[in-house]
């Protein structure tokens, strides 16, 4: 459908001092003419691209007449210099809500059809003027919550995971390219690299893509969020904790047992991690009903949990309950920290926990002592220091993680099959294999229901 004109408008819906309607497609200055005149008289054919025109915005009443309806400006932007790659206007007028609506049917009675969901960015992505990678990140700058995010996804807009990508697909067509004239000429010396010199550039092909592979844990702590639930028995100050973290009173803080009953959550910032935090009903033995589907939900909670905050009344000495709680949570497969909170009331002994936690940290959730202290640990847990999200190639979603990996386990393939001694065009399968799966990566080889499903997740507009 990349024949037709699209138009929608890619401000958010409410009144604003200005909102902008967005018309692409081959017609799209034949629409916007008849919706914008400008006023220096020139048609909107002849004024300089990129640069924009003041002038009239007329709309077609109940009976199809056309009245001047506001005073706008407008930016004409020609193929392939523009974001979609097509022609497009940029229609700037008045952010009212009627306004908006009129001057947008008004160019869809000029001939546009209305833009779906994402489909701006879809036409920039299928006339290549941007990767998938790069088209996903786009999407994510208009979701992040953190500045770290922010970061992440303006990386990620710059291309930065298709350059990454595109540096190792070089480098494995390079092999195929010397294997084939192996293969193509048997008995002449042609082929410029030797059966060592694949094998070794193979290394390097898995050794980059293992080293991409890595910065996914990054990535999705800052992008997609650690699910991270604070659990612990009735009043040792998860509620406390929680609301510490979160910046504000958002859960009910008193020394009345059984107080938090369902599972509260909210998606926070700690540090340059994203924490998607869940406070949970305190964990121990209960005849009440209700608490007991709370404990329920916690325990639920645990199961899903990536990291869990396992808070102790840090002052008091440790009981039998401590035991249970600090080895059943031991058990579980996430990453835990013990929290020794209250540490304003006194240090109780550390060694206890030390046999259950790699990691303890001492905190008052109430004056806030120790919370950088958690903060800089949840950090180094989950994000990868050397890496800089704005300017490093960072993967930020398990589409582009898997696509990575089965790259790496189709080079891994194809070195065994070298290593092994077997003759040299086996590998060829592999090695073509692993540069299908890094074309996943920037969507040059992707499924039309994938690329659907990215784009379906835009707003109208964008
Ligand atoms: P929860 O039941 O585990 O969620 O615990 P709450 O956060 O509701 O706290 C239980 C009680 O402990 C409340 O009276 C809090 O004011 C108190 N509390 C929580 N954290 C601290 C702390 O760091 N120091 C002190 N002194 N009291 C705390």
């Amino acid at each position: 459908m990349l024949g037709d004109t699209i138009a929608a408008v890619s401000t958010p819906r409410g009144k604003g001092g200005v909102a902008l309607l967005r018309v692409s497609g081959p017609d799209a200055l034949a629409v916007a003419s008849r919706v914008f005149c400008p006023k220096n008289q020139k048609s909107l054919q002849e004024i300089t691209p990129r640069s924009a025109v003041y002038g009239e915005i007329s709309a077609p009443d109940a009976s199809g007449i056309w009245h001047s309806v506001d005073d706008g400006l407008a930016t004409v932007f020609l193929a392939p210099a523009s974001f979609t790659g097509e022609n497009t206007v940029e229609i700037a007028c008045h952010g009212g809500v009627l306004l908006t609506q009129t001057v947008l049917t008004a160019l869809f009675a000029a001939g546009a059809r209305p833009a779906e969901a994402g489909e701006f960015t879809r036409r920039a992505f299928l006339n290549g003027k941007l990767g998938l990678s790069a088209a996903e990140a786009l999407g994510n700058i208009l979701e992040a919550n953190t500045q770290e995010q922010l970061a992440l996804a303006h990386g990620g807009m710059r291309g930065k995971i298709e350059e990454a990508c595109e540096k190792i697909y070089d480098s494995l067509r390079a092999v195929l390219a010397s294997i084939y004239v192996k293969i193509d000429y048997p008995d002449e010396d042609l082929a410029d690299m030797s059966r060592e010199e694949i094998i070794a550039a193979l290394d390097s092909c898995y050794a980059a893509l293992e080293s991409l592979a890595k910065t996914y844990r990054t990535g999705h702590a800052i992008a997609e969020g650690i699910s991270t639930v604070i659990c612990g028995r009735p009043n040792v100050g998860k509620s406390s904790l929680y609301n510490r973290i979160v910046g504000r009173d958002a859960a009910i803080v008193t020394d009345i047992e059984g107080t938090t009953r369902d599972v509260l959550s909210e998606t926070v910032a700690m540090g340059r991690v994203t924490l998607r935090l869940f406070d949970t009903a305190g964990l121990h033995e209960t005849h009440d009903a209700v608490e007991q589907i709370g404990i329920d939900r916690a325990n639920r909670a645990l199961e899903e949990a990536e990291l869990i905050l396992a808070v102790f009344d840090g002052s008091r000495p440790i009981d039998r309950e401590d035991l249970a709680l600090a080895e059943s949570i031991s058990q579980r497969g996430a990453c835990k920290i013990a929290v020794l909170n209250k540490s304003d009331l006194g240090a109780c002994e550390d060694a206890f926990f030390a046999r259950y936690f790699t990691h303890t940290v001492r905190i008052s959730a109430e004056s806030g002592e120790g919370m950088d202290a958690l903060c800089d640990l949840v950090e180094q847990l989950f994000v990868d220091g050397s890496l800089d999200s704005r300017n490093d190639a960072v993967l930020s979603n398990a589409r582009q993680h898997a696509s990575v990996l089965s790259s790496m386990e189709s080079v891994s393939r194809a070195l065994e099959a070298l290593r092994a001694g077997y003759p040299i065009d086996l590998c060829c399968t592999d090695a073509e294999a692993a540069m299908e799966s890094l074309c996943e990566v920037d969507g040059r080889a992707v499924s039309e229901d994938i690329v659907s499903e990215i784009f379906s997740h835009f707003c109208v507009g964008k």
